[in-house]
């Protein structure tokens, strides 16, 4: 059954009150579309937990940092909904740009602290123009209950706090990153990779383990840096922006993960700019 797709929020809005009225939970799934295995986990772990689901699909200009990105951005709006049909979600949410940004609109979200880092670094901008919008998504859809993708780490705890700071009457859970048969971490740019890119970036997640590895049995972070960026170089990777090792919870820097801590990493391959991140195992010994 496909789900109606509304691109209105008044439209929106009527569903999740009648939903409300019945005592209904509401699951929200924002995405941007180009829906992949990835995103079909997040509905999956909404449709368990949620009596009503709603998937959003926006191409947020505001958290693109890149204009080349956000035009070359895939938008495959019909093949969503036939992916989604499976599911049964309640409602596809595509808003119509005015819907999110009325003229006039002026108000800008922005999450300080660990927005200064990685992503926040190197995309200036771009938390900004998540927090916005996801908070806008949040406010219109009225969930109980949002699922994102730990593929996304930092946007998980930008988008926690901002919830939070904002007494937004919502529960953020985090799911697992799903990835190809190559351990390649699912994503809507991958479809942007040639076939030689594809193997080449593929090379990535079994060096994150690799290091992981490593660390888990007390080799120092700073150690084995060098030679990892150089075999992402042998790769193919042009461009490293960064490949750190941090605590979950602050995202401050470590050496060893005497914390619980991932490896974070964002690189390009054939002009795609790729981000994954692992879970490091706690040191052993
Ligand atoms: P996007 O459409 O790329 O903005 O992603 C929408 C949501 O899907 C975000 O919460 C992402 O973290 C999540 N997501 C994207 N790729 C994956 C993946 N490979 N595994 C799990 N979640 C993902």
């Amino acid at each position: 059954m496909t789900a109606p797709i509304l691109r209105r929020l008044e439209d929106l809005r009527g569903m999740q009150k009648a939903w409300m009225r019945a005592g209904e939970t509401v699951g929200v799934v924002p995405t941007m579309g180009a829906l992949h295995a990835g995103h079909l986990s997040l509905v999956e772990a909404a449709k368990a937990a949620s009596d009503r689901v709603i998937v959003t699909i926006f191409v947020n200009p505001r958290q693109f940092n890149n204009a080349e990105d956000l035009v070359n951005y895939p938008r495959t709006e019909l093949d969503d909904a036939e992916k989604l049909a499976p599911f049964g979600v309640d409602a596809i949410y595509v808003p119509d740009p005015d819907q999110i940004y009325p003229e006039g609109y002026a108000t800008n979200v922005s999450v300080a602290g660990f927005t200064d880092v990685m992503e926040g670094e190197h995309r200036p901008g771009h938390f900004d123009g998540v927090a916005t919008v996801v908070a806008k998504l949040f406010l219109q859809t009225g969930a109980d209950q949002a699922f994102f993708g730990q593929k996304d780490y930092q946007q998980l705890m930008v988008v926690r706090r901002m919830a939070r700071d904002l007494d937004i009457p919502i529960e953020v859970t985090g799911c697992p990153t799903v990835r190809e048969p190559s351990g390649l971490a699912m994503s809507s740019r991958n479809l942007r990779l040639s076939p030689d890119g594809l193997a080449r970036a593929a090379r990535l997640y079994p060096l994150l383990q690799s290091i992981a590895a490593r660390l888990a049995g007390g080799e120092v972070f700073h150690t084995l840096i060098g030679p990892v960026r150089d075999q992402l170089a042998a790769a193919g990777f042009t461009d490293i922006e960064y490949l750190d090792l941090r605590c979950e919870k602050r995202l401050e820097q470590l050496e060893t993960p005497i914390r619980p801590a991932r490896l974070f990493v964002a690189a390009w391959m054939d002009g795609i700019r790729l981000i994954d991140n692992i879970e490091v195992p706690a040191l052993t010994g």
